[in-house]
């Protein structure tokens, strides 16, 4: 909080009263910290590949220039520290364009069947190279519901790579999404989930998974390719939707997310 505090305009007499006005600045404050925070964050995110491209490239320059399996193994190397930086580019490229529109809710209706599958294929290559499958369950035909088709596919894109990420080797990633009616005040929504198996997440780490660049094991993170705002992008996603996300873990069993958006008649 802070106090303004100044002279009312009572003319005369010595007891003029004092005007004192409060202003809820705290949400200012943290809003501007978070952002201070954020590109800090940021730059160090981004600072860490290049410093070991730098590295990598002096090396090339010098002691290694004529060693051939040295310069392959390092010219791997840059190869995927180049790619981190160009996936941590697009996420926050993509966070940057979720918050320009977050007020701006969806208004197109969007036809969810198939939409998991399609996901599904874009992951193809990683899934089988884990061993991992993934089972689909969806309610036939599913109900139309008000969304950006990209925004979404992005959301089950991160869920299901999170679940490939972090999951056991070999085990299924199951996806389900079906209708549920309206009821209690509630808008009639469709919620889709997606499981993994796994050692699952401390309880305690949960409510501050969807923080950028909160991770709960940031060396597992990155040596899974993670950029740590896989989730902050999933729920501004939801959020703008007008959906609700849940995170549920059991330690030793594995993690559950799901989120919903509202069916199209429901909101119309
Ligand atoms: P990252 O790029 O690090 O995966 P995310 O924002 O997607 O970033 O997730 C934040 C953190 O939440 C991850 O680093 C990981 O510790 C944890 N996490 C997310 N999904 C899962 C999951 N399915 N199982 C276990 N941990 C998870």
């Amino acid at each position: 909080w802070r106090m303004r505090a100044g002279h009312g305009g009572v003319e005369g007499g010595d007891a003029a009263p004092m005007l004192v006005v409060f202003d809820d600045i705290t949400q200012t404050r943290l809003t501007e910290r978070m952002r201070v925070d954020f590109v800090a964050n940021a730059s160090h995110e981004l600072r860490t590949p290049l410093a070991t491209l730098t590295g990598f490239i002096e090396t090339l320059q010098g002691p290694a220039a004529e060693d051939e399996p040295a310069r392959r193994r390092f010219l791997d190397i840059m190869a995927r520290e180049a790619s981190r930086m160009s996936r941590l580019i697009d996420d926050l490229l993509s966070l940057s364009r979720i918050e320009l529109d977050k007020h701006v809710r969806p208004v197109a209706v969007l036809d969810l069947n198939g939409v998991i599958g399609d996901v599904g294929k874009t992951l193809a290559m990683r899934l089988e190279a884990d061993e991992r499958m993934l089972i689909i369950e969806e309610a036939t035909p599913l109900p139309p519901v008000i969304g950006d088709r990209d925004q979404v596919l992005q959301v089950l894109h991160n869920l299901i790579s999170n679940a490939l990420k972090y999951g056991r080797s070999g085990t299924p990633i199951t996806v389900t999404a079906k209708g549920e009616p309206a009821g209690g005040g509630a808008l009639a929504v469709v919620r889709l989930c997606v499981s993994d198996v796994s050692e699952g997440i401390p309880v305690e780490h949960l409510p501050r998974l969807t923080e950028r660049f909160y991770r709960v094991d940031s060396l597992r993170s990155r040596r899974m390719g993670g950029t740590g705002l896989g989730l902050a992008i999933v729920k501004h996603i939801v959020e703008r939707h007008r959906g609700r996300l849940e995170i549920e873990s059991r330690p030793g069993e594995g993690t559950k997310v799901s989120f919903t958006l509202p069916q199209a008649k429901s909101a119309a």
